[in-house]
């Protein structure tokens, strides 16, 4: 996705990363989350799984930005994404890790 022109706080945002994970064993190959992943994070396999059918595989991860649209639209619920390292999203995820830190120290 490219964007016309660069948001002036860029360089103060954290983008979120997704830790994907595919069940394979349970995936059918539909390859919706392949078409509509908007970072071609993903694609179908070309060997087959267990069902006999080319399941999706992740070959582009670092670009994920754990949208979570995968696992909203496959209809046989064999993915699913998490954010990655804990990250924060949003400026209510940074100030409940201050608090931690500071009932930490
Ligand atoms: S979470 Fe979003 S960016 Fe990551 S693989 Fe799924 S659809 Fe693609
Ligand atoms: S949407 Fe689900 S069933 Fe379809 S290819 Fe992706 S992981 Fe497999």
């Amino acid at each position: 996705m490219r964007y016309w022109r660069k948001p002036l706080d860029a360089d103060e945002i954290e983008v979120p990363r997704g830790d994907i994970h595919i069940v394979e064993s349970q995936c059918k190959g539909c390859g919706f989350c392949v078409e509509y992943c908007p970072r071609d994070v993903l694609e179908l396999a070309s060997g087959y799984n267990l069902k006999g059918y080319h399941p999706a595989v992740v070959v582009n991860e670092a670009e994920c930005v754990n949208c979570q649209l995968c696992e909203i639209i496959c209809p046989e619920f064999s993915i699913f994404v998490r954010l990655k390292n804990n990250q924060p999203v949003c400026a209510t995820d940074i100030d409940l890790r201050k608090g931690v830190d500071i009932i930490e120290s």
